[in-house]
């Protein structure tokens, strides 16, 4: 169920011109959180508002084509910029996450500024922090919201190819190339419009998927290789990932991205972690395979959350210490593990 408080805020959005309008997203910001950021970027500026999207740290080099990207303000390194812009803000848009943790500090200035706050998401169990909010946690993908939003406020008109190009980028990588479940007749319908449009979807894939360093193919070779502990019994895979390691085969962001996986994909296992040593905190990704709750296990044990099938969390521990106590709460869980109705 949509749940959309967005009706008292319209007006304010459509009428007048230079609303100053801030964008914000997660940190580290994936496919989904840029491309509905940027989309939603150009719809505003065509309805001839003052808009700014500011990331809370940098984001994957395979997303730099995304059509817009050159706007965009990483708060880590030009924190006067984004401070003065959001405190000067009419509108905060928040996109793609739901706690103001989320942003790191850039989530205090979001928080003490008088802008009014309008979350789009599609997290579960969202702290409040926002005054408007268009939010489900039964679509796919951020992206997918914002095509929703526009055309609810504004019909198809203002979509062009651009906005269409960062929608559906967000929309492939939330789905994993619309193979996962959250994959809904209505996604596609989405993506089929995406296309009428002007997209090409063949090169969005591209982009995004052909288009990684040599660093992150050693380290993929390595850690199958190397790293990948299965634990059987509990139907369970494992990684983790040193400094020492991630500075061995020059790792940058984005680099160790959809690793989790791996584990997934071998027969019999329906719960996989990668846990990395990212020196400021120790940061995990949890994937499973049916009923088995991952967003569950991230918010008892590693003060996080997410979905169910894909969750994440965090420790201020090291990283020897927060690998232990992931094997040391993990069989607590074997019966739904076991128990778990994935194929
Ligand atoms: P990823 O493993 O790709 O970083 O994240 C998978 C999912 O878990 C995403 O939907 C993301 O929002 C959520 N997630 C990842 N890390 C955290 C976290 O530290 N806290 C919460 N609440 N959710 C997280
Ligand atoms: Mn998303």
């Amino acid at each position: 169920m949509l749940e959309d408080t967005t009706e008292g805020i319209l007006p304010f959005i459509h009428s007048g011109s230079g609303t100053k309008i801030v964008i914000t997203t997660h940190h580290k910001p994936d496919a989904d959180a840029l491309g509905s950021s940027l989309a939603l970027y150009h719809y505003l500026t065509k309805l001839g508002k003052d808009v700014s999207v500011v990331t809370p740290t940098d984001y994957p080099s395979n997303l730099h084509w995304m059509p817009g990207n050159d706007i965009v303000i990483n708060f880590e390194q030009n924190v006067d910029r984004a401070v003065e812009l959001a405190r000067a803000a009419d509108i905060i848009f928040c996109l793609d996450f739901n706690d103001l943790s989320r942003i790191n500090q850039f989530g205090h200035i979001v928080k003490e500024s008088a802008a009014k706050k309008i979350m789009i998401d599609h997290h579960r169990e969202p702290s409040g922090f926002d005054d408007y909010r268009f939010w489900t946690i039964e679509t796919s993908s951020t992206c997918e919201l914002i095509y929703d939003f526009i055309i609810k406020n504004d019909g198809e008109e203002l979509i062009d190819a651009d906005m269409a190009s960062c929608i559906y980028a967000g929309m492939v990588a939330d789905t994993g190339s619309f193979r996962f479940s959250s994959t809904s007749s209505h996604t596609l319908r989405v993506a089929a419009k995406l296309m009428d449009l002007g997209i090409d979807s063949a090169k969005i894939h591209a982009l995004m998927l052909d288009n990684f360093s040599l660093s992150r193919y050693r380290l993929m070779g390595y850690v199958l290789y190397k790293k990948l502990h299965i634990i059987p019994e509990l139907k369970t895979a494992l990684v983790y990932l040193t400094q020492e390691e991630l500075m061995r085969f020059n790792i940058q962001t984005g680099d160790t991205e959809g690793f989790v996986n791996f584990g997934l994909g071998i027969r019999g296992i329906v719960f996989s972690a990668l846990i990395i040593d990212r020196t400021v905190m120790v940061k995990m990704s949890f994937r499973s395979q049916g009923s088995f709750p991952c967003n569950e296990f991230a918010s008892e044990h590693f003060n996080g959350g997410g979905h169910l099938n894909a969750a994440g969390g965090s420790s201020t521990d090291t990283l020897e210490n927060a690998v232990a106590k992931f094997k040391k709460v993990l069989p607590q869980y074997k019966e739904q593990l076991l128990n778990s109705d994935a194929e």
